[in-house]
């Protein structure tokens, strides 16, 4: 098994291409850092044009579908075992709890990669009138239509030009999502025409700028597109008609420096304050300082033992 798991990330390895920056669509990376926890040429880099720390190289077409259908899922566990499926469902009640206190009661919600549902399975718990889940990965699908009974309100799709609701959300979210995607801008302005104009979106994201000692090595992973800070994501957010009203940062807990935000959308007159430019020299020594490949706990040795017993 190991065998073949390390031969598909090999051939994985071959078929990575260039990719632009997913903030600005340039091409003109910084090198940070050259390959990702699993051994994959990823180029992690920082953007000249617009200081997104992005992967310069990564997964595109049929490349990316095979390793989203057959690797992911092993690499990250999906469907996760019992007691880290328990760590799921107090997220969700923990999340649904801190939302609600900013947001209030939004009555309807599309929760954009819903993963196995907890989140949503509060929602509806909490009598949202009208709740949609987006998850394109099987496993945890089914988790969210069959075990927790969630049905066709999860839809095995992404978010794309074709996405209609039958309802328009006063609440959209996307947890550890927008990471993912080479275009997150796009996402951002798709859901901008579909969600209620007065309506809430709030977005959770690794925070590259936070301290993440625990991950080290483990926070360069080939899915992961973009490494936002909360400059980067305010700059995102602003270029596609949001602005951002609230940020938490939280150390530990959903994810090692997990970064927050509830944004709103602009009224069409309201001009949007450019952020400050981040600085771009500090945020590569930052990473690099966490960075520390022959780590025994998170570096290319713990890597390389977890990779052979998967
Ligand atoms: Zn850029």
């Amino acid at each position: 098994m190991a065998f073949s798991l390390l031969n598909q990330l090999r051939q994985i390895n071959r078929h990575l291409v260039e990719l632009p920056c997913p903030g600005c669509g340039q091409n003109d990376p910084q090198l940070i850092w050259r390959y990702d926890r699993y051994f994959l040429r990823v180029n992690l880099s920082t953007c000249r044009h617009c200081s997104l720390v992005y992967l310069a190289r990564g997964l595109k077409g049929d490349t990316q579908a095979r390793f989203y259908s057959q690797l992911y899922p092993r690499l990250m566990r999906q469907p996760p075992a019992s007691k880290a499926m328990w760590n799921y469902r107090l997220l969700a009640g923990y999340r649904f709890s801190e939302i609600s206190a900013v947001v209030g009661q939004c009555q309807s919600v599309l929760d954009i990669g819903a993963g196995l549902g907890f989140f949503l399975d509060a929602c509806r718990a909490q009598n949202y009138e009208h709740y949609m889940g987006l998850e394109p990965g099987g496993p945890q699908r089914d988790h969210a239509v069959q075990v927790l009974g969630l049905g066709e309100h999860v839809r095995p799709e992404e978010l794309d030009e074709h996405t209609q609701l039958p309802f328009a959300p006063r609440l959209v979210t996307l947890f550890h999502v927008l990471e993912h995607l080479q275009e997150p801008g796009k996402a951002l302005a798709r859901i901008a025409k579909l969600m209620d104009p007065l309506g809430w979106l709030v977005i959770e994201v690794p925070d590259i700028e936070a301290d993440w000692p625990e991950l080290g090595l483990l926070q360069v992973h080939v899915s992961h597109r973009s490494y936002f800070s909360a400059q980067t994501l305010e700059a995102l957010l602003s270029a596609n008609g949001f602005h951002a009203q609230h940020w938490r940062r939280e150390a530990h807990g959903i994810y090692e420096g997990n970064l927050r935000v509830y944004a709103r959308l602009n009224a069409p007159a309201t001009p949007t304050v450019a952020p400050l430019p981040p600085q771009a020299n500090d945020i590569r020594a930052h990473i690099l300082k966490q960075i520390r490949p022959l780590s025994l706990r998170n570096g290319y040795p713990r890597m390389a033992w977890r990779l052979a017993r998967l």
